[in-house]
């Protein structure tokens, strides 16, 4: 069945794959089928490439990986020619770094700007995809690649009267190209997650005052940021490939030092050394640094007495501090954010911290935001509230599969891939760094380079069989979902109310969507799928059957667990059904 506004077939233009999204996602994409003969446009909202980079202009964005891991490995020649300037690059450069990939490559050519895509519905009789754009646009693609991203789409947030302030209102994911100047403004931010807590230091330095709303407390750790570390440029100068292979080969997508220890069986004073240690290179050197502390609540609660401390040693108000400090998730079960100077700033006198917790917004207003105790009067608004992840930008698209399944309903308790690649009734449908994949755990970089190389070999394999269509099998999906519930239900993630569990969006079903069991170990689970001759998918062509396989037998490697753990992880995985209990 065709959506509903597309004009005849023929209108329609051909291409073998339609890929959405032109973030670095759908520009590698893009490159590699190219390399393989094989027809494709990308479609992109926006004006420009570099999805992400290209949206959150917002002062102080930033990456949380250092830069010479968060960018591309796949070209060599692409790594040797580019200098980034800074540990952490600012969203300029790794805007200009991403134009820098479309013009080298030429890629451009090849993408239609200013273009959202509206529906795309399977075509059985045709074995295709049809698909729309906003504009009426229509394209036949034999395969829909999407890369539409899992940070796309901000939260569809909104407050009683806030139609009424007469101000300007930013969103720090669509923040202005030219933009803001907030010098001599009193400025309200609402949010405190990885948006807010770059940009408030910035804004605060500007506006004459700063109103900070805050529901839920972040942890966040010091960049450090400045020149890439000598060690680090030096390793990396010696062999780019070994130090690419070692990134990729770790659970985070990224070099980290992971500890050995467990923190309970470890001397205090051995600990704080550690961590100190840790805290001085700064990122996320301290996210690992114990084997138990991911899933042993007082192993967690060593170390976020840690971070507690380094609050109240940068926040000279005691109880602004203590406001400061996380209380209702444990550490790391949120991605941790990683700032310059972001306690500091509540000791500036220009800067306020409204506990949203004690005193909720009533309502916003002509002149400002009133909370329920008083009126807060500002020239200016931004909203840092967040993204409807993982599933949002999909969402979004009237999506169809086999006989006009929806994906919205194939998805109404929640994502169900294989993979994170493939959706069971999407044939030919795939998601570079879909829910179900290791995604927004990861330094995203490695996984697109992981997932994108996985389709276009999957591609390639299919162009050489006359190009069959490609499955997932509701066996393995349902099998992917298990292990998914599997790798995460040991660990503290599951008690946080993050949006990895889609609990920042009222009515989205909670379900931890990324898959937790780390990059190397996914990788390996893909290559083995993959070496089985696509373990778990149907490949068919018309009505032909060229391989059927339903199971998913692939096993990742068993995790080495100190037995210390194994009582914890048992039990959590009987109390979520997972085993039976002992
Ligand atoms: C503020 C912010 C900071 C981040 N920092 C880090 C970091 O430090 N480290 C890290 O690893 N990751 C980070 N991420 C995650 C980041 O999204 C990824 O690192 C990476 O940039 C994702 O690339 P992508 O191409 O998959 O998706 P995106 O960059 O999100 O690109 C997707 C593109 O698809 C387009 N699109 C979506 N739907 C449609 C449609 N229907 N039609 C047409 N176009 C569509 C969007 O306009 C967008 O341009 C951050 C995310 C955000 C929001």
């Amino acid at each position: 069945m065709a959506p509903a506004n597309a004009p005849g077939v023929s209108d329609a233009r051909q291409v073998d794959a339609l890929i959405v999204g032109a973030g670095f996602s759908g520009m590698y994409m893009l490159h590699k089928l190219r390399a393989l003969g094989i027809s494709a446009q990308v479609v992109e909202a926006g004006t420009g490439v570099g999805g992400t980079w290209y949206w959150n202009r917002y002062p102080g964005a930033r990456v949380d990986i250092q830069s010479l891991e968060y960018s591309f490995g796949f070209d060599a020649e692409l790594e040797r020619e580019w200098r980034w300037s800074e540990r952490y690059a600012p969203q300029p450069e790794l805007l200009s770094y991403a134009n820098h990939v479309a013009d080298r490559f030429d890629l451009k050519r090849d993408i239609q700007f200013n273009t959202r895509i509206t529906a795309a519905h399977w075509n059985e009789d045709a074995r295709r995809w049809d698909v729309t754009s906003e504009n009426g646009d229509t394209w036949a693609a034999r395969y829909l690649i999407l890369a539409t991203g899992c940070l796309s789409i901000p939260t569809d947030v909104t407050f009683p009267g806030i139609g009424d302030f007469k101000g300007p209102i930013y969103r720090t994911s669509r923040w202005p190209r030219e933009g803001v100047d907030f010098t001599g403004q009193r400025v309200g931010i609402v949010g405190t997650g990885s948006s807010a807590i770059q940009s408030i230091p910035i804004i605060a330095e500007q506006a004459a005052h700063l109103t900070v709303f805050q529901r839920t407390p972040n942890y966040s750790m010091p960049a450090h940021n400045g020149e890439i570390p000598a060690s680090d440029f030096e390793a990396w100068a010696k062999d780019p490939r070994a130090y690419r292979a070692a990134s990729k080969d770790t659970v985070g997508g990224f070099q980290n030092e992971p500890g050995e220890k467990l923190a309970t069986e470890t001397s205090p004073e051995d600990i704080r050394a550690d961590l100190e240690r840790r805290w001085a290179v700064g990122g996320f050197r301290i996210l690992g640094a114990y084997v138990d502390q991911a899933i042993d609540p007082a192993a967690n609660k060593i170390v976020h007495e840690f971070i507690a401390g380094k609050i109240r040693e940068q926040v000279n108000d005691p109880a602004i501090a203590a406001l400061l400090t996380p209380k209702d998730h444990p550490f790391g079960t949120k991605r941790p954010c990683v700032d310059t100077g972001y306690y500091k700033t509540f000791n500036r006198d220009n800067v306020e911290l409204i506990d949203l917790r004690a005193d909720p917004i009533a309502t916003f207003n002509a002149d400002g935001i009133a909370t329920e105790k008083r009126q807060h009067d500002f020239d200016a608004i931004v909203l840092a509230t967040g993204f409807d992840a993982m599933t949002g930008a999909i969402d979004r698209i009237d999506l169809r599969g086999i006989g006009g399944v929806k994906i919205k309903d194939h998805w109404a308790e929640g994502p169900r891939t294989y993979l994170g690649l493939m959706v069971a009734g999407f044939p030919n449908m795939f998601t570079i760094t879909g829910p179900g994949s290791p995604s927004v755990l990861t330094n995203m970089i490695n996984s697109i380079e992981q997932h994108v190389e996985w389709v276009a070999d999957c591609l390639a394999s299919l162009a050489e069989r006359q190009h069959p269509s490609i499955e997932a099998s509701a066996e393995a999906e349902a099998a992917w979902e298990l292990q998914v519930a599997m790798a995460v239900t040991p660990s503290l993630m599951p008690q946080a109310n993050s949006w990895y569990m889609g609990a920042n969006v009222p009515g989205k079903p909670r379900m931890f969507m990324p898959y937790a069991g780390g990059l190397n170990t996914y990788t390996e689970i893909c290559r083995q799928v993959a070496a089985k001759g696509y373990e778990g998918f149907i490949i068919r062509q018309g009505d032909r059957m060229l391989s059927e396989s339903r199971e998913f037998t692939s096993q990742p490697p068993l995790p080495d667990i100190p037995p210390s753990l194994m009582p914890i992880i048992l039990e959590r995985l009987a109390a979520a059904g997972l085993m039976p209990a002992a």
